[in-house]
């Protein structure tokens, strides 16, 4: 029984970040996990941008309205649902991701949450455990799940070594390559055909 573990950001949504520090024209804000591979240094680096320019989460929940899936998303995972168990697992927080969620017809979704104050502020964000993407495989297979994953960035790199196969989607220059034994994918349909070759 197969498993497919999807990243979020890159491969089924928009970046989230580089969305915001765009529409509010804040450049420090456009560094994404593309660009710094350290999770906490990226967040903590976000976090003090937003202190500085005294924005909110319903700031950014705002922006996150108007977004939408990449094009071809929803019938990408539609399909893949009808064949196989998929599970997202994003570095993303659930404030951030519901509208999305929402629009993709509620598929599973394992991310992080944030902390926020009495004034609507991003205090914190708590990572629900060091390394999660590749705990998550390595918790399916010992469930006894064949997992395959797909994903763009640095934070997905251990979710790809701990599949039992693994691919990249539209990854930047850069991760492609630094990690080139996992093929790179660039259309939806490709990365399905992957997957169906696979068993
Ligand atoms: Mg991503």
């Amino acid at each position: 029984m197969q498993v497919i573990c999807l990243d979020l950001e890159g491969v089924l949504i928009p970046e989230i970040w580089i969305e915001f520090a765009n529409k509010m024209g804040i450049d420090g804000l456009l560094a994404t996990t593309r660009d710094i591979p350290d999770y906490d240094v990226l967040m903590k680096q976000r976090l003090g941008y937003l202190e500085q320019h005294e924005l909110r989460l319903d700031d950014i929940q705002s922006v996150i309205a108007t977004m939408e899936p990449l094009p071809g998303a929803k019938a990408f995972l539609d399909s893949l649902r009808s064949r196989y168990q998929v599970i997202i697992l994003s570095d993303t927080f659930y404030e951030f991701a519901e509208p999305f969620m929402k629009q993709l017809d509620w598929p599973t979704l394992f991310c992080h949450q944030l902390e926020v104050d009495g004034d609507g502020r991003v205090a914190n964000y708590l990572l629900r455990q060091k390394d999660p993407k590749r705990n998550a495989v390595k918790a399916l297979k010992q469930l006894n799940f064949t997992v395959f994953a797909a994903g763009d960035s640095y934070n997905d790199t251990t979710m790809l070594e701990e599949a039992d196969a693994g691919f990249l989607f539209r990854a930047p220059e850069n991760v492609v390559q630094e990690f080139p034994q996992y093929p790179l994918t660039t259309e939806y349909d490709e990365l399905l055909r992957h997957f169906d070759a696979l068993v």
